[in-house]
Protein backbone atom coordinates (compact mmCIF):
# COMPACT_ATOMS: atom_id res chain seq x y z
CA UNK A 1 0.00 0.00 0.00
CA UNK A 2 0.88 3.78 -0.09
CA UNK A 3 1.89 3.85 -3.78
CA UNK A 4 1.18 7.15 -5.11
CA UNK A 5 -1.10 7.88 -7.88
CA UNK A 6 0.45 10.39 -10.01
CA UNK A 7 -2.52 12.60 -11.73
CA UNK A 8 -5.43 11.50 -9.75
CA UNK A 9 -6.72 13.61 -7.41
CA UNK A 10 -6.38 12.34 -3.72
CA UNK A 11 -7.03 14.12 -0.15
CA UNK A 12 -4.20 15.50 1.52
CA UNK A 13 -3.67 12.24 3.76
CA UNK A 14 -5.47 9.87 1.97
CA UNK A 15 -3.18 6.49 0.71
CA UNK A 16 -4.29 3.77 -1.64
CA UNK A 17 -4.69 0.54 -1.75
CA UNK A 18 -3.46 -1.18 -4.65
CA UNK A 19 -7.20 -3.00 -4.15
CA UNK A 20 -10.22 -3.88 -1.87
CA UNK A 21 -9.15 -7.16 -0.78
CA UNK A 22 -6.11 -5.97 0.09
CA UNK A 23 -7.36 -3.35 2.32
CA UNK A 24 -10.01 -5.96 3.89
CA UNK A 25 -7.63 -8.64 4.79
CA UNK A 26 -5.34 -5.42 6.59
CA UNK A 27 -7.91 -3.77 8.41
CA UNK A 28 -10.42 -6.19 8.54
CA UNK A 29 -13.11 -3.41 8.93
CA UNK A 30 -16.57 -3.83 11.07
CA UNK A 31 -18.44 -1.34 8.94
CA UNK A 32 -19.10 -0.92 5.27
CA UNK A 33 -16.39 0.41 2.99
CA UNK A 34 -16.95 2.12 -0.48
CA UNK A 35 -13.63 1.57 -2.78
CA UNK A 36 -13.36 4.67 -5.63
CA UNK A 37 -10.51 3.45 -7.96
CA UNK A 38 -9.38 7.12 -9.25
CA UNK A 39 -7.82 5.08 -12.23
CA UNK A 40 -11.49 3.87 -13.46
CA UNK A 41 -13.29 7.13 -12.86
CA UNK A 42 -11.22 8.95 -15.34
CA UNK A 43 -11.64 6.04 -17.52
CA UNK A 44 -15.31 6.60 -17.96
CA UNK A 45 -14.85 10.20 -18.08
CA UNK A 46 -12.83 9.90 -20.90
CA UNK A 47 -15.42 7.89 -22.58
CA UNK A 48 -18.17 10.48 -22.57
CA UNK A 49 -15.12 13.37 -23.28
CA UNK A 50 -14.15 11.55 -26.47
CA UNK A 51 -17.63 9.20 -27.12
CA UNK A 52 -20.48 12.03 -26.67
CA UNK A 53 -21.16 14.22 -29.67
CA UNK A 54 -21.05 17.70 -27.58
CA UNK A 55 -20.43 18.81 -23.72
CA UNK A 56 -20.24 16.43 -21.00
CA UNK A 57 -21.60 17.88 -17.68
CA UNK A 58 -21.69 15.62 -14.03
CA UNK A 59 -24.82 15.37 -12.45
CA UNK A 60 -23.45 15.89 -9.11
CA UNK A 61 -26.56 14.72 -6.81
CA UNK A 62 -25.36 10.84 -8.07
CA UNK A 63 -22.26 11.01 -6.44
CA UNK A 64 -21.14 14.32 -4.47
CA UNK A 65 -18.05 12.72 -2.84
CA UNK A 66 -15.55 15.19 -3.35
CA UNK A 67 -12.46 12.66 -4.79
CA UNK A 68 -15.14 12.34 -7.25
CA UNK A 69 -15.96 15.72 -8.30
CA UNK A 70 -11.90 16.21 -8.53
CA UNK A 71 -11.34 13.24 -10.48
CA UNK A 72 -14.27 14.42 -12.48
CA UNK A 73 -12.39 17.59 -13.23
CA UNK A 74 -8.87 16.29 -13.35
CA UNK A 75 -10.19 14.15 -16.67
CA UNK A 76 -11.28 17.40 -18.26
CA UNK A 77 -14.80 17.24 -17.09
CA UNK A 78 -15.68 20.94 -17.05
CA UNK A 79 -19.59 21.26 -16.68
CA UNK A 80 -21.97 20.58 -13.96
CA UNK A 81 -25.16 19.82 -13.20
CA UNK A 82 -26.26 21.51 -9.35
CA UNK A 83 -29.78 21.35 -7.92
CA UNK A 84 -29.19 23.06 -4.93
CA UNK A 85 -27.21 26.06 -3.17
CA UNK A 86 -25.19 23.80 -1.50
CA UNK A 87 -24.14 21.74 -4.87
CA UNK A 88 -23.37 25.04 -6.14
CA UNK A 89 -21.09 26.15 -3.49
CA UNK A 90 -19.46 22.79 -3.41
CA UNK A 91 -18.52 22.73 -7.13
CA UNK A 92 -17.53 26.68 -7.09
CA UNK A 93 -15.17 26.07 -4.58
CA UNK A 94 -13.60 22.58 -6.30
CA UNK A 95 -13.94 23.61 -9.36
CA UNK A 96 -13.72 27.53 -9.69
CA UNK A 97 -13.91 28.01 -13.77
CA UNK A 98 -16.95 25.02 -13.90
CA UNK A 99 -20.10 25.76 -16.29
CA UNK A 100 -23.19 25.55 -13.81
CA UNK A 101 -26.08 24.38 -14.61
CA UNK A 102 -28.81 24.61 -12.32
CA UNK A 103 -31.43 22.21 -13.72
CA UNK A 104 -33.86 21.84 -10.76
CA UNK A 105 -36.93 23.22 -12.25
CA UNK A 106 -38.03 24.43 -8.90
CA UNK A 107 -36.18 26.74 -6.99
CA UNK A 108 -37.24 28.97 -3.91
CA UNK A 109 -36.37 32.73 -4.87
CA UNK A 110 -33.69 32.71 -2.42
CA UNK A 111 -32.04 30.01 -3.81
CA UNK A 112 -32.21 31.63 -7.16
CA UNK A 113 -30.28 34.99 -5.99
CA UNK A 114 -28.19 32.43 -4.32
CA UNK A 115 -27.40 31.11 -8.04
CA UNK A 116 -26.65 34.64 -9.61
CA UNK A 117 -24.43 35.65 -6.91
CA UNK A 118 -22.77 32.08 -7.75
CA UNK A 119 -22.45 32.83 -11.80
CA UNK A 120 -24.73 29.94 -12.24
CA UNK A 121 -24.75 29.81 -16.74
CA UNK A 122 -27.79 28.04 -17.51
CA UNK A 123 -31.44 26.96 -16.02
CA UNK A 124 -33.85 24.68 -17.13
CA UNK A 125 -37.91 25.04 -15.59
CA UNK A 126 -40.82 23.62 -17.06
CA UNK A 127 -43.74 25.98 -15.81
CA UNK A 128 -44.62 29.58 -16.38
CA UNK A 129 -44.66 30.23 -12.87
CA UNK A 130 -41.23 29.47 -12.40
CA UNK A 131 -40.15 31.31 -15.32
CA UNK A 132 -41.80 34.45 -14.23
CA UNK A 133 -39.71 34.46 -11.08
CA UNK A 134 -36.51 33.30 -12.82
CA UNK A 135 -37.25 36.64 -15.32
CA UNK A 136 -37.48 38.80 -12.25
CA UNK A 137 -34.09 37.52 -10.51
CA UNK A 138 -31.94 36.86 -12.87
CA UNK A 139 -30.19 39.00 -15.32
CA UNK A 140 -30.32 38.27 -18.63
CA UNK A 141 -26.60 38.30 -18.83
CA UNK A 142 -23.81 37.18 -17.25
CA UNK A 143 -20.57 38.86 -15.67
CA UNK A 144 -18.44 37.50 -18.42
CA UNK A 145 -21.24 39.52 -20.77
CA UNK A 146 -22.32 35.79 -21.73
CA UNK A 147 -26.12 35.42 -22.33
CA UNK A 148 -27.94 33.72 -19.92
CA UNK A 149 -29.17 30.05 -20.90
CA UNK A 150 -33.07 29.06 -20.28
CA UNK A 151 -33.99 25.51 -20.84
CA UNK A 152 -37.40 24.58 -21.37
CA UNK A 153 -37.65 21.18 -20.08
CA UNK A 154 -40.35 19.10 -22.00
CA UNK A 155 -41.53 15.31 -21.24
CA UNK A 156 -43.10 12.58 -23.32
CA UNK A 157 -45.03 9.29 -22.11
CA UNK A 158 -42.02 7.32 -23.56
CA UNK A 159 -41.04 3.79 -21.86
CA UNK A 160 -37.45 2.33 -21.52
CA UNK A 161 -35.96 3.49 -18.14
CA UNK A 162 -35.67 1.89 -14.68
CA UNK A 163 -38.40 4.82 -13.53
CA UNK A 164 -39.88 7.69 -15.24
CA UNK A 165 -38.57 11.34 -14.86
CA UNK A 166 -41.69 12.40 -16.49
CA UNK A 167 -43.78 11.91 -13.34
CA UNK A 168 -42.48 14.96 -11.45
CA UNK A 169 -40.49 17.23 -13.81
CA UNK A 170 -41.22 18.17 -17.78
CA UNK A 171 -43.78 20.65 -19.53
CA UNK A 172 -46.03 19.13 -22.15
CA UNK A 173 -44.54 19.61 -25.90
CA UNK A 174 -47.32 22.72 -26.48
CA UNK A 175 -46.25 24.20 -22.71
CA UNK A 176 -42.35 23.68 -23.86
CA UNK A 177 -43.10 25.98 -26.85
CA UNK A 178 -44.72 28.86 -25.10
CA UNK A 179 -41.78 28.63 -22.47
CA UNK A 180 -39.51 28.54 -25.28
CA UNK A 181 -40.95 31.58 -26.79
CA UNK A 182 -41.08 33.48 -23.43
CA UNK A 183 -37.14 33.02 -23.21
CA UNK A 184 -36.33 33.95 -26.75
CA UNK A 185 -38.41 37.55 -26.63
CA UNK A 186 -37.08 37.91 -22.96
CA UNK A 187 -33.48 37.80 -24.17
CA UNK A 188 -32.15 34.99 -22.34
CA UNK A 189 -30.80 32.21 -24.52
CA UNK A 190 -33.48 29.65 -25.55
CA UNK A 191 -32.61 25.78 -24.94
CA UNK A 192 -34.23 22.53 -24.57
CA UNK A 193 -33.42 20.08 -22.19
CA UNK A 194 -35.43 16.14 -21.51
CA UNK A 195 -34.28 13.61 -19.11
CA UNK A 196 -35.25 10.45 -20.42
CA UNK A 197 -35.07 8.51 -17.19
CA UNK A 198 -32.69 7.06 -15.15
CA UNK A 199 -30.78 3.68 -15.88
CA UNK A 200 -32.74 3.88 -19.43
CA UNK A 201 -31.57 1.27 -21.68
CA UNK A 202 -33.69 1.69 -24.19
CA UNK A 203 -31.87 3.91 -26.74
CA UNK A 204 -35.02 4.81 -28.76
CA UNK A 205 -35.86 7.18 -25.98
CA UNK A 206 -33.47 9.62 -27.39
CA UNK A 207 -34.60 9.05 -30.92
CA UNK A 208 -38.39 9.66 -29.58
CA UNK A 209 -36.94 13.13 -27.57
CA UNK A 210 -35.16 14.33 -29.90
CA UNK A 211 -37.66 14.40 -32.32
CA UNK A 212 -39.60 16.37 -30.69
CA UNK A 213 -37.15 19.02 -29.53
CA UNK A 214 -37.30 19.93 -33.26
CA UNK A 215 -41.39 19.75 -32.95
CA UNK A 216 -40.77 22.23 -30.01
CA UNK A 217 -38.38 24.56 -31.99
CA UNK A 218 -40.19 24.85 -35.01
CA UNK A 219 -43.39 25.24 -33.29
CA UNK A 220 -42.13 28.25 -31.21
CA UNK A 221 -40.67 29.84 -34.27
CA UNK A 222 -37.14 29.89 -32.43
CA UNK A 223 -34.07 28.15 -33.13
CA UNK A 224 -32.78 26.64 -30.16
CA UNK A 225 -28.85 27.32 -29.06
CA UNK A 226 -28.56 23.88 -27.14
CA UNK A 227 -29.79 20.87 -26.59
CA UNK A 228 -29.04 18.96 -23.51
CA UNK A 229 -29.86 15.35 -23.76
CA UNK A 230 -29.50 14.61 -20.11
CA UNK A 231 -28.37 11.97 -17.68
CA UNK A 232 -29.80 8.31 -17.87
CA UNK A 233 -27.17 6.60 -19.69
CA UNK A 234 -27.21 3.35 -18.20
CA UNK A 235 -24.51 1.83 -16.20
CA UNK A 236 -23.90 -2.08 -15.82
CA UNK A 237 -25.70 -3.35 -13.37
CA UNK A 238 -25.60 -7.49 -13.59
CA UNK A 239 -23.28 -9.68 -15.08
CA UNK A 240 -25.32 -10.37 -18.16
CA UNK A 241 -25.49 -6.72 -19.74
CA UNK A 242 -23.54 -4.57 -20.38
CA UNK A 243 -24.80 -1.53 -22.10
CA UNK A 244 -23.31 0.35 -24.81
CA UNK A 245 -22.42 3.50 -24.53
CA UNK A 246 -21.07 4.23 -27.66
CA UNK A 247 -24.39 3.07 -29.41
CA UNK A 248 -26.22 5.54 -27.72
CA UNK A 249 -23.62 8.49 -28.10
CA UNK A 250 -23.68 7.28 -32.10
CA UNK A 251 -27.75 7.49 -32.33
CA UNK A 252 -28.01 10.77 -30.32
CA UNK A 253 -25.47 12.26 -33.02
CA UNK A 254 -27.02 10.77 -36.10
CA UNK A 255 -30.77 11.65 -35.00
CA UNK A 256 -30.02 15.45 -34.19
CA UNK A 257 -28.32 15.70 -37.64
CA UNK A 258 -31.45 13.96 -39.29
CA UNK A 259 -34.35 15.83 -37.36
CA UNK A 260 -32.21 19.36 -37.48
CA UNK A 261 -30.24 19.33 -40.45
CA UNK A 262 -27.95 22.36 -40.97
CA UNK A 263 -29.39 23.82 -38.30
CA UNK A 264 -28.56 21.34 -35.42
CA UNK A 265 -27.99 22.56 -31.67
CA UNK A 266 -24.86 22.01 -29.80
CA UNK A 267 -25.51 19.27 -27.39
CA UNK A 268 -25.18 18.74 -24.19
CA UNK A 269 -25.24 15.61 -21.64
CA UNK A 270 -25.20 14.95 -17.73
CA UNK A 271 -24.74 11.87 -16.79
CA UNK A 272 -24.70 10.77 -13.26
CA UNK A 273 -24.96 6.95 -13.18
CA UNK A 274 -22.91 6.06 -15.88
CA UNK A 275 -20.34 8.32 -15.23
CA UNK A 276 -19.63 6.96 -11.70
CA UNK A 277 -21.57 3.65 -10.86
CA UNK A 278 -18.40 1.66 -12.21
CA UNK A 279 -15.80 3.45 -10.07
CA UNK A 280 -16.88 2.40 -7.08
CA UNK A 281 -17.36 -1.00 -5.17
CA UNK A 282 -18.56 -1.55 -1.93
CA UNK A 283 -17.70 -3.93 1.19
CA UNK A 284 -20.06 -5.35 3.02
CA UNK A 285 -19.29 -7.63 6.53
CA UNK A 286 -21.98 -10.52 7.56
CA UNK A 287 -23.07 -9.86 10.78
CA UNK A 288 -24.96 -13.06 10.90
CA UNK A 289 -25.80 -16.10 8.89
CA UNK A 290 -29.53 -16.95 10.67
CA UNK A 291 -29.56 -20.46 11.26
CA UNK A 292 -27.47 -20.96 7.79
CA UNK A 293 -30.39 -19.37 6.12
CA UNK A 294 -30.87 -15.50 6.20
CA UNK A 295 -28.17 -13.43 5.01
CA UNK A 296 -27.54 -10.25 7.57
CA UNK A 297 -25.22 -8.00 6.40
CA UNK A 298 -23.80 -4.45 8.13
CA UNK A 299 -24.93 -2.53 4.99
CA UNK A 300 -29.02 -2.03 4.00
CA UNK A 301 -31.46 -0.51 2.10
CA UNK A 302 -31.15 2.84 4.25
CA UNK A 303 -27.15 2.30 3.61
CA UNK A 304 -25.46 1.86 0.57
CA UNK A 305 -28.08 -0.06 -0.71
CA UNK A 306 -30.81 2.39 -0.38
CA UNK A 307 -31.67 2.50 -4.40
CA UNK A 308 -32.20 -1.43 -4.51
CA UNK A 309 -35.81 -1.84 -3.79
CA UNK A 310 -36.72 0.26 -6.79
CA UNK A 311 -34.05 -0.72 -9.14
CA UNK A 312 -33.41 -4.10 -8.73
CA UNK A 313 -30.61 -6.42 -7.23
CA UNK A 314 -27.38 -6.71 -8.48
CA UNK A 315 -25.12 -9.26 -8.90
CA UNK A 316 -21.63 -8.64 -9.42
CA UNK A 317 -20.82 -9.91 -5.93
CA UNK A 318 -17.88 -11.84 -4.48
CA UNK A 319 -17.40 -13.72 -1.33
CA UNK A 320 -14.00 -13.29 0.70
CA UNK A 321 -13.00 -14.56 4.37
CA UNK A 322 -11.19 -11.70 6.68
CA UNK A 323 -8.01 -13.24 5.32
CA UNK A 324 -8.69 -12.30 1.88
CA UNK A 325 -9.59 -15.75 0.47
CA UNK A 326 -12.15 -15.71 -2.16
CA UNK A 327 -14.96 -18.16 -1.07
CA UNK A 328 -15.49 -20.38 -4.51
CA UNK A 329 -18.74 -22.66 -3.38
CA UNK A 330 -21.30 -23.35 -5.53
CA UNK A 331 -23.79 -20.52 -6.39
CA UNK A 332 -26.76 -20.67 -3.61
CA UNK A 333 -29.92 -17.85 -3.44
CA UNK A 334 -30.59 -16.19 -0.22
CA UNK A 335 -32.31 -13.87 1.45
CA UNK A 336 -30.42 -10.80 2.47
CA UNK A 337 -31.62 -8.50 4.94
CA UNK A 338 -29.56 -5.08 5.76
CA UNK A 339 -28.63 -4.33 9.72
CA UNK A 340 -31.75 -2.54 11.15
CA UNK A 341 -34.52 -3.65 12.81
CA UNK A 342 -37.08 -2.51 9.79
CA UNK A 343 -38.66 -5.27 8.16
CA UNK A 344 -37.99 -3.08 4.26
CA UNK A 345 -34.46 -3.51 5.04
CA UNK A 346 -33.68 -6.27 2.60
CA UNK A 347 -32.53 -6.46 -0.59
CA UNK A 348 -35.16 -7.46 -3.50
CA UNK A 349 -35.18 -10.95 -4.28
CA UNK A 350 -33.04 -13.49 -3.86
CA UNK A 351 -29.00 -12.42 -4.24
CA UNK A 352 -26.71 -15.23 -6.09
CA UNK A 353 -23.75 -15.74 -3.46
CA UNK A 354 -21.14 -18.68 -2.71
CA UNK A 355 -22.61 -21.21 -0.59
CA UNK A 356 -19.52 -21.59 1.35
CA UNK A 357 -19.73 -17.91 3.23
CA UNK A 358 -19.32 -17.70 6.62
CA UNK A 359 -20.36 -15.00 9.37
CA UNK A 360 -17.58 -12.62 9.36
CA UNK A 361 -16.84 -12.87 5.66
CA UNK A 362 -17.03 -9.68 3.37
CA UNK A 363 -19.20 -9.64 -0.23
CA UNK A 364 -17.97 -6.89 -2.39
CA UNK A 365 -20.47 -5.59 -4.69
CA UNK A 366 -18.92 -3.66 -7.92
CA UNK A 367 -20.82 -1.06 -9.93
CA UNK A 368 -22.03 0.90 -7.01
CA UNK A 369 -20.56 4.52 -7.36
CA UNK A 370 -24.20 6.06 -8.03
CA UNK A 371 -26.75 6.97 -5.48
CA UNK A 372 -25.12 5.31 -2.59
CA UNK A 373 -22.97 7.50 -0.60
CA UNK A 374 -25.26 10.12 -1.49
CA UNK A 375 -27.78 8.39 0.02
CA UNK A 376 -26.78 6.80 3.15
CA UNK A 377 -28.19 7.10 6.28
CA UNK A 378 -27.36 7.21 10.01
CA UNK A 379 -31.00 5.04 10.59
CA UNK A 380 -31.13 2.99 13.87
CA UNK A 381 -27.23 3.93 14.58
CA UNK A 382 -25.60 2.18 11.43
CA UNK A 383 -24.00 3.68 8.36
CA UNK A 384 -20.99 4.56 9.24
CA UNK A 385 -19.37 4.24 5.45
CA UNK A 386 -15.91 5.09 4.88
CA UNK A 387 -14.37 5.54 1.74
CA UNK A 388 -10.71 4.17 0.39
CA UNK A 389 -9.18 4.83 -2.71
CA UNK A 390 -7.62 2.09 -4.61
CA UNK A 391 -5.85 1.37 -7.95
CA UNK A 392 -7.71 -1.42 -8.91
CA UNK A 393 -11.26 -1.95 -8.31
CA UNK A 394 -11.07 -6.10 -9.63
CA UNK A 395 -9.73 -8.37 -7.78
C1 LIG B 1 -30.65 12.97 -11.68
C2 LIG B 1 -30.48 13.82 -12.87
C3 LIG B 1 -29.48 13.52 -13.81
C4 LIG B 1 -28.62 12.29 -13.72
O1 LIG B 1 -29.34 11.17 -14.04
P1 LIG B 1 -28.62 9.72 -14.19
O2 LIG B 1 -29.74 8.81 -14.46
O3 LIG B 1 -27.93 9.44 -12.91
O4 LIG B 1 -27.66 9.84 -15.32
C5 LIG B 1 -29.32 14.38 -14.88
N1 LIG B 1 -30.09 15.47 -15.02
C6 LIG B 1 -31.07 15.79 -14.15
C7 LIG B 1 -31.88 17.02 -14.37
C8 LIG B 1 -31.29 14.98 -13.05
O5 LIG B 1 -32.26 15.29 -12.17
Amino acid sequence: MNSEAKGYAMGFSESIWSDPVEYLRSVNPNDPVMFLSPAALQTQAQRFLDGFPGLVTYAVKSNPDEAVVDNLAAAGVSGFDVASPEEIAMIRRLVPDAALHYNNPVRAKHEIVFAVGRDVASYSVDSLSELDKLFALVPTHRENGERVEITARYKLPVAGAAYDFGAKFGATEELATEILTRVAAAGYTPSLTFHPGTQCVDPQAWDAYIRAAKRISDAAGVRIHRLNVGGGFPSHRVQAIVPSLDAIFHLIGRVTEEAFGEDAPALICEPGRALVADSMALATRIKGLRDDNHVFLNDGVYGAFSELPLMGAMDRITAWSPEGVQREGDTRRRTVFGPTCDSVDRLPGETPLPSDIEEGDYLLVQGMGAYSVATNTRFNGFGALAVHMVMDLSV
